[in-house]
Formats: structure tokens, sequence, C-alpha cells
């Protein structure tokens, strides 16, 4: 590197963090804060919204306050820049009084580029004295819709910033991130943080490498435990909704041989920690965790996220799923449903106490909100248009109709007739007294001779045996069809029970006869997740096996995975999944070759970048013998 002159945005970008270009809207965000606009840059999680304050942070003259709520993902990015050569710290509640003090003082004599600090430090006396007698060229405010009182993550603190920034000898230029998209939230960043005629940007929420599927596994453990096994070098999280489903899938995983931890509020401080490090640190490749797991976790190489249970809303599903293949590599995110979440999920609905303030009439809306939204979440798990499609238009933007890559636009459906069985269906409950659950209606339906269906004298139902012909997962999913355009109900009992709606009376004809027609759509076959594939052309147009699992790329990893624990810092931040993918297919033989490598910049290449390449050279040679 030359000092002669200063580095452009795409040098930064090349240099420290090895890209070859920006992604959408980086460019325009960093454009507008080294020209001194202030800016609020929208971006779906996994998107770069660091790389938009800290490529101008590199940039700038002075130095960068990092305004962010959360201690572990501070600690994150200092670590990840100091990898890159960067002088960063942060400050916050986690350090000693005293390392407090020296970070300070080093502050203040100018060593830091880069400072992330928690908003209650801002206005504290010490780091004012220090904010007054140094310059600072850029404040950018991390998650910044915590502070609007709309959203779920409002922090009082956050009201701070703006008094902060008019007590500084002069005003630094400002730039607020967030991914949260509401125009309400947006209205209420720009407004309370005072930002002065910002330019607004709001980058799309598609996710080209995320593939999305719903899955409808009667059996959901045997479901994930199949897909682990198809997938035994990847890492990825298990989302579940309550703690003794953490428990139990996790305990079952560690019978069956996987390697497994978990995360949930009900463990202690110290073991949430050290099972959280053993999944960074790619030691155990798969966590088991309910939503208490994941804010502030930075991890880029989550090659899939599994849902055991479905979300209570498209937000939150979107966040947590959005947690896969930060790196741009591909990634799964697939939803294994059952109609009983829907169930859980109500309840949790009825039972909302979170918000001790709300009472009555808002109390009341709240929940209406909370049913609306969960409605859309269950529609997602039954619609059979493109997934993608689907989650785009409920976050306001418009898709294809057809993305390719997702579990829909990759099944066929056909239209099936389902008047009769629907018909059958609905009798079968109303002959039966509307008292029993669903497995019972179905085993009657198919002719079962199940011992609940023996005891109730089901057998003499009129409907027994009608549809012995159909396999169960069909017939659930007619059930589900019903339940979901309201012909028929389910209680939230614990042990809920079919009940027939007004819709669904009107429909049903007890001969049969003068029925209206009614179809579904059905999947014929079902599909293959692509990210186990990936192969890609390699040198002189030959195809190697650049994915996860190859021999190329297993040796890769286990030099980066020494590289990593010399260092003692997370594999993914030595070199992304994508960039080991990249080396992987490029089979770099120089320094300029390596270099190409997506991720590989000067720094890491003149940290690491020779080992790489020494065992490049040894595989081009085995794979040359190979061909
Ligand atoms: P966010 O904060 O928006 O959730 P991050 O800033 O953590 O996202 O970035 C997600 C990942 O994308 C990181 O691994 C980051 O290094 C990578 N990334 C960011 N910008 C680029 C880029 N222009 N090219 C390639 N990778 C990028
Ligand atoms: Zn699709």
């Amino acid at each position: 590197m030359t000092n002669d002159r200063p580095l452009s945005k795409q040098e930064v970008l090349k240099t420290y963090y090895g890209y070859d270009s920006f992604r959408e809207g980086q460019e325009e965000l960093i454009d507008c804060l080294l020209s001194g606009q202030d800016v609020c840059g929208v971006m779906p999680t996994g998107a770069g919204k660091s790389v938009c304050y800290q490529v101008p942070a590199l940039m700038l003259p002075h130095v960068t306050l990092v305004v962010s709520p959360l201690i572990s993902l501070m600690k994150d990015q200092v670590r990840a820049l100091n990898q890159m050569g960067v002088h960063a710290a942060y400050l916050n509640s986690s350090l000693t009084w005293n390392q407090y003090k020296k970070a300070l003082a080093l502050a203040k004599e100018g060593r830091y580029k880069i400072i992330y600090v928690a908003p209650e430090r801002l206005l504290t006396e010490d780091f004012l004295d220090f904010a007054r007698q140094t310059p600072i060229s850029l404040v950018a405010v991390d998650e910044a819709h915590c502070v609007s009182q709309w959203g779920q993550d409002f922090r009082p603190s956050y009201l701070k910033i703006p008094e902060f920034i008019e007590g500084l000898p002069s005003r630094p230029v400002l730039g607020a991130f967030t991914a949260t998209a509401t125009k309400e939230v947006r209205a209420d960043i720009i407004g309370m943080l005072k930002l002065s005629e910002p330019h607004v940007s709001v980058t799309g929420f598609d996710r080209k490498n995320l593939y999305f599927e719903v899955r409808h596994d009667r059996d959901k453990y045997k479901g994930i435990r199949d897909y682990l096994r198809a997938h035994p070098d990847s890492s990825g999280i298990i989302y579940c909704a309550t703690r003794k489903n953490v428990e139990e899938v996790c305990d079952k995983l560690l019978a069956d041989g996987f390697l497994a931890t978990r995360y949930h509020a009900g463990l202690s401080d110290a073991e949430r920690r050290s099972n959280q490090e053993a999944f960074t640190y790619d030691d155990v490749p798969v966590m088991v965790a309910t939503n208490a797991f994941g804010m502030g976790i930075d991890k880029s190489n989550v090659r899939f996220v599994l849902h055991y249970n479905m979300p209570k809303n498209m937000e939150s599903y979107y966040q947590e799923a959005g947690r896969a293949g930060r790196d741009g590599a591909k990634a799964d995110c697939i939803l294994f449903y059952s109609g009983q979440d829907v169930i859980t999920n109500q309840f949790f609905i009825e039972q909302n106490r979170d918000n001790e303030e709300l009472t009555g009439e808002a109390l009341e809306l709240v929940r209406e909100r909370d049913r609306e939204r969960l409605k859309k979440m269950t529609f997602y798990c039954h619609t059979t248009d493109c997934l993608r499609d689907y989650m785009l238009r409920y976050f306001g933007e418009y898709g294809s109709n057809y993305c390719g890559n997702c579990g829909n636009c990759k099944s066929t459906f056909e239209t099936v007739d389902i008047t009769a069985l629907a018909n059958d269906l609905i009798g079968c409950i109303l002959t039966s007294g509307m008292r029993y659950g669903v497995n019972v209606i179905l085993d009657t339906l198919r002719g079962s001779k199940s011992e609940k269906v023996l005891r109730f004298g089901l057998d003499k139902n009129r409907y027994y045996s009608t549809h012995a012909q159909e396999t169960v997962v069909f017939l659930r999913q007619v059930f589900q069809y019903l339940v979901l355009t309201e012909y028929l109900a389910v209680t939230d009992d614990q042990f809920p029970i079919v009940k027939v709606k007004e819709k669904g009376l009107t429909f049903y004809s007890e001969t049969g006869e003068f029925r209206p027609v009614l179809t579904m759509k059905a999947a014929r076959k079902t599909t293959q997740t692509p990210a186990a594939a990936g192969k890609e052309p390699g040198r002189n147009g030959r195809k190697r096996t650049t994915a996860p699992g190859s021999a190329p790329f297993e040796e890769l990893r286990r030099l980066r995975t020494q590289i990593a624990r010399a260092q003692h810092v997370p594999p993914y931040m030595i070199l992304s999944d994508k960039s080991l993918e990249s080396m992987c297919v490029l089979l770099p033989q120089t320094k300029d070759e390596m270099l190409a490598v997506h991720g590989m910049g000067e720094i890491r290449y003149q940290k690491y970048g020779g080992q790489f390449l020494a065992l490049c050279r040894k595989l081009a040679g085995e794979s040359e013998d190979f061909l």
C-alpha cells in the first residue's frame, strides 16, 4: 500500500474488506456521508450496514462514533475491525472502570479511527469531556429504530443522542441505520434524531442467496434430522417456540449423534455465553434456540435456519431466517409447519401481558393486530405461490411472481377437486358431535381401527372409511386448507377440538347434491434444497466441486480453523464461507490471483494470504493429477 494519496472508497473496500464491489444502497450512503449530508439507511439484516459507515470512517479525517445498543455486537464488530488492521474500541458497561479510563485516554490521543459507544454513556461527564476536546467526523447510529416508541425495541437512552450532538463544538455528519422498514419508525428516526435534510435510502428486502421453503412433515423431528444428515458439514440454527422444545430437539439430536448446543432464557448466563461461543467458533455446528438467540449475533457462515415451530408473524420469521447466509453464499431457510403452531401462537396472543401499560381497548387493539399478523404468517405456510414474492409483498415491495429459488417455485402443483372430501370431512365432524380432534376425525375417514376410533364408536359413523385410499398427508392438507379458508376452526384448548364454521355449514350437504365445486392446489412432487449443490465452473472452464463437503473446501476450511484458533477469533472472521468457495473455484497460484478472491484484501493477505496460497498451490497440483 502507498501512503502518497488517500485511498478511494473502492480501494478501501478492496484493501480492508477484500470485496470488489459495493452492494445495493451502500455506495450512495457512503457518498452522502463523505460529502457531509446526513443519511437514513434502511437495509434488511445481512445487507451490509456496517460497511456504509465504516468505509467513510476510514476515509474521514477524524474519529467516528458508532452508537450501538448491543454489547455483544459491539465486541464482535471491534474484533472484526482489529482483524482488518483498523484501530477500534468500544465503550460500554462490560469494561471495568480502569479499562474504560484507559480506552478514553487512548481515544483522546486520537489512537482510534472508530469507537463504538453505548447510548447511555454519551452524556456522562468523562465521555463528554473527551467528545468536546476531540474532533469527531461522523456519528453513526446503529439500530436506529430503538429511538422510536412505535417499535418493540424502544430504548429511552436513544433520545439523548440529539442532545449529545448539539453539545459538540462542531456538528459531525450523522448517519442512522436500521432494518425496520415501517413508515412510522422511519419518520421517528428522522424526527427524533434530528437528522438534517437526510438522504433516505431503502434497500430491497430481497435476499437472493436465501432459499425459502415450508414443509408439512408429520414428524418434524425426522424432517430436521434428515436435513442435518444431508448437510453434515454445514453450520446452522434450529429455532423452536419454547424452551421445552429446545431441550427436546437438542437432546434428541445429541442422542442421534449430532454435535448440537442450545440457547434459551432459562439457562445461566455462563452456559448461554459458552454455548454461543461454541457455535460462533464452529466448535459445534448446530444451535437449537428460542428467539432469545440471535440479536447481535453476526456469524456470517450460517448455512441454514430451520424453524421447528412457526413464529408469530412474518417480521419475526424474516428476521430469524435472515440470519442465514449473511456472507452472500447460498443458504436454506426452511419452516416446518404444523397446525399446532397456530394454536400455540393464538394462545400466546390471548395471554399476552408483555406491556403492562396496555389495558382495555388498547390491549384489544394490539391483540387484533397480532391475530391479523398471525393469519398472514399462517397463509405463508399454505400459499402455493412464490414464497419470496409473498414475503416481499408483505413488506411492501413487488416481486416477480416466480423467483425460481423457493420451495413453491421448485414444485409442481395441480388443482385438485376436493368437493366430496370436504363434504365428508365436514359431515364426519358434524355427525360425531364436534367433540374430537383432527387426528380422530382423519382416522375415521381413513377407516382406521385405532384405539380411539373404536372406543368412541366412530367405526359406526356414516363417513367411516369413506376415504380409505387417501394418504394422511393429503387429508391433512385438505383439512388445513379448510381451516385456512374458514370452513372449519380449531379451538385453542389443551386438546384442540375441530368445529364447523358457518361457511362449512352452508357448504355441507347431507345427500351430497347441489354442492358448489371446491378445489385447492396441492404439491405433486417434493423438492430438493439447492444449497448443497453449489457447483461452479472452475479455471479453464473445468467443473470443480466447490461445495462445502468437497475435499479441497474441507482442506481450506481446516486451515482457516487453525489460523482462527491461533488468533483466538471465530473462523468466519478470518474468511467467510463464500471466500473459501471462491478460493476453491479459482485455486489462485499467485498473489494477484489470491487478491481476486472475494473477501481477500491486502490486509488479510499480509496476515495469512501466504498460508492459503501455499495450500492452493498444493491443491492445484493434486487436482491436475486427478483430472
Ligand atoms: P447488517 O449489519 O446490515 O446486518 P453486516 O454489516 O453485518 O450486515 O454485513 C453482512 C455481511 O455482508 C458481512 O459479512 C459483511 O462483511 C458482508 N458485506 C458487506 N458489504 C459487502 C460487499 N459490498 N460485498 C461483499 N460482502 C459484503
Ligand atoms: Zn419463488
